[in-house]
């Protein structure tokens, strides 16, 4: 059965060159990727090689230099301001280092936050987000804020909150690399188990050999080009 594409990146190049600056970075050069519906794909390769600015483009987080993504066939070059934030909340859900959860909420609270934005009612918003969070192991924690949480737990619910939105497109940026081994393989298994059940497309920058072996596709970057394409499964 043919999948439909629901990430297109067309002939995508990303030139840092900080205000003020004559110093230029080749951070991406001509990237071309398609990644079907439900797949869980392991963006790797070494630091410095334009992970996270590849995620940060398909996100509509940052813009390219020339090229662009396509979110299921709308190009994001012809979105505005809001026609990005509009497309983030309603399709993309972020498991970001940067985008941490936010500290005076609960986890609960947290697992929540994205379907308030949505307007998602409270009682089905609690309801799902407590479900969610069992489902991750964390039903004694939920009343916890996340500095009582261990770095797994607080990683278990930034997936939650991702998932619980009802994103079609998670992008996760070294969701692993702050667990060890087993929390880390524990989450990844999760993901792809949430993933499969709610047909959600899954993008992970790692340079961690286990998310590797655990995705479905691997694509390597190398110096801001796509250097291998493996589909494993
Ligand atoms: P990775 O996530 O694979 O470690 P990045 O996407 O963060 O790689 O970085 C790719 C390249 O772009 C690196 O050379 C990095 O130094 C550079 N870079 C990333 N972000 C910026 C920025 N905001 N300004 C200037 N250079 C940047
Ligand atoms: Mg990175």
């Amino acid at each position: 059965m043919i999948k439909p594409v629901v990430i297109k990146v067309q002939n995508l190049s990303k030139v840092y060159k900080p205000r003020g600056s004559t110093i230029e970075t080749i951070a991406l050069e001509n990237i071309n990727l398609d990644i079907e519906e439900g797949d869980f794909v392991a963006l790797a390769g070494p630091s410095g090689s334009g992970k996270t600015t590849l995620l940060n483009m398909m996100g509509t987080l940052d813009k390219p230099t020339s090229g662009d993504v396509l979110i299921e066939n709308i190009p994001l070059s012809t979105l505005g301001p809001s026609g990005s934030a509009d497309l983030r909340l309603r399709k993309i859900g972020f498991v970001f280092q940067a985008y941490n959860l936010i500290s005076t909420l609960s986890a609960l609270e947290n697992a929540e936050y994205v379907a308030l934005l949505q307007g998602v009612p409270a009682k089905r918003r609690r309801h799902e987000a407590f479900h969610i969070l069992k489902d991750l192991g964390l039903e004694q924690h939920v009343d916890k804020r996340p500095s009582q949480l261990s770095a797994g737990q607080q990683q278990r619910v930034a997936v939650a909150r991702a998932i619980l939105a009802q994103p079609k497109i998670i992008l996760a940026d070294e969701p692993t690399a702050n667990l060890d081994s087993k929390t880390g393989a524990e989450l990844i298994d999760l993901m792809r188990a949430m993933g499969q059940n709610l047909n959600v497309t899954f993008v992970c920058a790692t340079h961690d050999k286990m998310v590797m072996d655990k995705s479905r596709s691997i694509v390597t970057i190398h110096d801001g080009k796509i250097v291998s394409q493996t589909r494993i499964s």
